[in-house]
């Protein structure tokens, strides 16, 4: 294992790699995994090899020692699809679908899950917790399940019911809480330090960001060498934003890569905290920040896309430093053009978003209308999780079947057919 300690994203504190807590015990803020990159990139020279398609196969630039035994769930390895068709409809030449909803859990949650157990297992934890808009709890329960491990999840009473039901499914306890997602990381939080359980919440945990930067890892492969101009990430607490920047600055760190793509931050406009942050602090028109002084908005988050539903975001300020350091956007759409979205990408490209991972294009099309993006970028979107994980949002915006007797007459009725002779 070359992690070789902790720096917090506020003071820039350095802590050991036998430090034992989650935050900055300075100033209490996130925490950066940090790495020996000299040693790991003698390991990986080239590139990372051969071997099942899998996030593991990143070990090299993980928090985790080698395991004995192969992780039971295939999380990660998933599809970069061009998706060409849907590109067109906004006049672009190289868009591309990194396609999430293929991971255990259908969702991109799996990436953060998996390291968080490994870290779980070697600190002998029985019990792993987290708080969740519904993604990170169904997660979670899912790579515990496959591992004999149990979990408690705190989710918003307001959850959507599929991702509810597949959480208790794979046999987790799951406290819906009479509050939002806010309420739920706080008492998931208090919860677990008077019970002793490892928190997988996100942004608390400095784990999960080291799990999602591996979709980056697999990006960079898949284009064989290309770098994308942009990588689109919705966002609610920030950590999948400042995930993939981080798997982009590894791999620069390691010598695989010379220049870095900007990252684009897709929210909802009713739940901007990050985009609201972006625009102070540009408005601000300061040379140089210092991101200890730098506080993260607050709203009052009231998004139809459940999963980036968050008034205060989490890893905000990692998110953020993503944002500035690669120069990317920070767009809102509002919830109708992202329920526009849903069948746009499904129809055109047969993958099939949930809201929040619709937000990626919506965003697309919004910054090719402002001319930020060029027709010949090459852009992509993150799809997060799948349209099955709230299939009922979806419907809203695309209406129900046509009911029809059962006769052929019907059918040319309901087709407008000619009448055959
Ligand atoms: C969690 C989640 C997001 C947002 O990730 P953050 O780290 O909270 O910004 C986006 N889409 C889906 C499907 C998610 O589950
Ligand atoms: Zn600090």
């Amino acid at each position: 294992m070359y992690m070789n300690g902790y720096r917090c994203f506020a003071c820039t504190t350095v802590q050991p790699v036998d430090f034992a807590g989650f935050l900055c015990p300075v100033c209490g803020g996130n925490l950066d995994i940090t790495y020996d990159y000299t040693s790991a990139t003698k390991e990986i020279a080239g590139g990372f090899g051969d071997g099942r398609r899998q996030l593991f196969r990143y070990q090299a630039l993980l928090p985790v020692r080698k395991f004995a035994t192969p992780f039971p769930l295939r999380v990660g390895g998933t599809p970069l699809y061009q998706a060409s068709r849907l590109g067109k409809q906004a006049g672009l030449r190289s868009l591309y679908l990194k396609d999430e909803t293929c991971n255990p859990s259908a969702s991109f949650k799996d990436r953060a899950s998996a390291v968080v157990i490994r870290r779980a297992i070697d600190n002998g934890a029985g019990i792993v917790s987290a708080a969740s808009t519904g993604n990170a709890g169904s997660s979670l329960a899912c790579l515990t399940a496959a591992h004999g491990l149990r979990s408690v999840i705190f989710v918003p009473e307001t959850a959507p019911p599929a991702k509810l039901t597949q959480s208790l499914a794979y046999g987790a306890r799951v406290l819906a809480v009479r509050g939002n997602y806010d309420d739920a990381f706080d008492l998931c939080l208090a919860a677990s330090e008077e019970f002793g359980w490892f928190n997988r919440s996100t942004g608390f945990n400095p784990f999960t960001r080291e799990g999602k930067k591996t979709c980056a890892f697999e990006i960079w492969e898949d284009l064989a060498g290309r770098i994308p101009d942009r990588v689109v990430v919705p966002s609610g607490d920030g950590n999948m934003l400042s995930g993939i920047w981080k798997g982009w600055t590894d791999l620069k760190a390691a010598g695989l890569i010379r220049h870095l793509p900007k990252i684009d931050c897709a929210q909802s406009t009713a739940s901007d905290a990050i985009c609201r942050t972006v625009r102070r602090l540009r408005d601000s028109d300061k040379a140089e920040m210092n991101w200890s002084q730098v506080s993260v908005d607050e709203v009052r988050a009231s998004t139809l896309a459940d999963s980036i539903s968050v008034n205060r975001p989490r890893d905000g300020l990692a998110a953020v430093q993503a944002i500035f350091q690669s120069g990317g956007e920070a767009v809102a759409v509002t919830d109708e053009e992202i329920l526009k979205a849903i069948p746009e990408m499904a129809g055109s490209t047969g993958v099939f978003p949930e809201p929040a991972a619709a937000a990626p294009w919506a965003a697309v099309k919004q910054m090719v209308k402002d001319e930020i993006i060029r027709p010949g970028e090459l852009v992509v979107c993150i799809v997060s999780g799948s349209g099955l994980k709230d299939a009922a949002r979806a419907g809203e915006a695309i209406g129900a079947p046509q009911v029809i007797d059962p006769s052929l007459a019907a059918v040319r009725d309901a087709l407008c057919l000619e009448i055959q002779p």
